[in-house]
């Protein structure tokens, strides 16, 4: 079970020896009406038992109405969140059944398709006058519980997994549906949706738009190496963005990280959705929605963030300050190395943030000041120095540790463990 070498220990949490689960496979379907605005959702999540006896963990952040273990009813209640101690907003769910080591079951779940119960989430918006919807799987590593647990039973960054999921719209004018999976039509604003069992929990790019609303581009590009690649782009009609230009963006990003870190792992496809500044920056597996101000920064992340994939949610300020420190954003000052070490890496496997934390730095804050990772980002040249806890200072040189990272197999798991080796 070498799946599960990321994954957190069993722990006994609310009487409940609680023991991590690996996904094998999610099917779903959302069936999404217009006439009353209102969405529902069934999904089977098909798992494996690790290496203990226990109770499984995984999140929704959905309101379960119904729910089946291996076809014998479960009630929601014994299906609850709790806490792990993993922060704020970061509970898990622990179902209430005892299961042995390395058996496979399959949990059936029904429920109401609304906004997630998670921290800045974004719900199905739908338009005033109109049955026109705006939905957006709208990820965020920034807050808990904003991966696919949002939409779809899920474990965390640990864990990979194939989704097939189906979406149906009635009672509404045409839409279209923009993905990072292999999307096939099955008829009007019908659609299947194929993820590949190499994504993990933080890789699913799903937009849905009313087609008069929305403007698409595909542009073909060739990248060092030979691999051709489509880009497709988007962007909402009230934002009036060129997408010409942006596709050409995306394809000298794609040049250059390619030339610069190596081959993309995700192949030969790369879909954004571009927007106006203010709406939501955020990288997917090859895939993005961003401003144009954020484009470099979202693309690279393919390779440091999408491609080498966090091991856990504690080490997501990793990827975030060598994605920030490579794509040059302007204003970076360097800290005086003989301001206190800044811990980073908090040591806790049920964290699922990217944390902010209090620094010292001459020019934007006072000593003790709470900073959010976006100014840090804005400062960051992550040097990290070995310790119990991993701790890091920012310092104006390369760090040699980081150095040796960029060698790293993209196709691997990123965690603060490894730079250490
Ligand atoms: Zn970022």
């Amino acid at each position: 079970m070498s799946g599960f070498r990321h994954a957190p220990p069993p722990r006994a949490v609310a009487g409940l020896l609680s023991v991590p689960v690996m996904i094998d496979q999610i099917t779903a379907a959302f069936q999404i009406d217009g006439s009353t605005k209102s969405a529902s959702a069934t999904a089977q999540m098909a798992f494996t038992v690790g290496p203990h006896d226990g109770h499984p963990v995984f999140d929704l952040r959905q309101t379960i109405s119904s729910a089946t273990l291996d076809g014998v009813s479960v009630p929601p209640a014994g299906i609850a969140h709790h806490d792990f101690d993993g922060g704020p907003d970061a509970q898990m769910r622990v179902l209430e059944r005892w299961l042995t080591a390395g058996t496979s079951h399959v949990l059936a779940l029904s429920y109401s398709l609304g906004t997630p119960a998670s921290p800045n989430a974004r719900g199905l918006v739908w338009e005033a006058e109109s049955s026109r919807l705006s939905f957006d799987f709208f990820m965020s590593d920034l807050n808990p519980a904003r991966y696919l647990e949002a939409w779809l039973p899920s474990t965390a960054l640990w864990d990979r997994f194939p989704v097939t999921l189906e979406v149906q719209m009635a009672g509404a004018p045409a839409h279209v549906l923009l993905s990072n999976g292999a999307v096939t039509g099955l008829g009007a604003s019908h659609w299947s949706i194929s993820f590949p069992a190499s994504f993990a929990p933080c890789s699913h790019f799903l937009i849905i738009a009313a087609a008069d609303r929305i403007t698409q581009h595909s542009a073909a590009t060739v990248l060092p190496g030979g691999l051709a690649v489509t880009i497709d782009v988007a962007t909402r009609n009230s934002d009036g963005i060129d997408l010409v230009a942006g596709a050409a963006a995306i394809a000298g990003h794609l040049a250059a990280n390619t030339t610069g870190t190596g081959p993309c792992r995700h192949g030969g496809r790369h879909t954004a959705l571009l927007t106006a500044p203010g709406y939501h920056n955020m990288e997917y597996d090859a895939a993005t929605t961003t401003a144009n101000s954020a484009l470099a920064h979202e693309v690279f992340h393919s390779w440091w963030a999408r491609g080498l994939v966090p091991a856990q949610g504690q080490d997501g300020w990793l990827d975030e300050a060598w994605t920030t420190y490579m794509t040059g954003t302007p204003g970076a000052v360097p800290l005086d190395t003989s301001d206190p070490a800044v811990t980073m890496w908090p040591g806790n496997p049920w964290a699922r943030r990217t944390p902010t934390w209090t620094l010292v730095t001459p020019r934007d804050a006072r000593p003790g000041s709470r900073v959010t990772p976006d100014l840090l980002q804005r400062n960051a040249r992550g040097s990290i120095v070995g310790g119990v806890s991993v701790t890091a200072e920012l310092t104006e040189r390369k760090p040699k540790t980081k150095r040796k990272a960029t060698r790293a197999t993209p196709a691997r798991s990123l965690t603060t463990r490894r730079t250490r080796s």
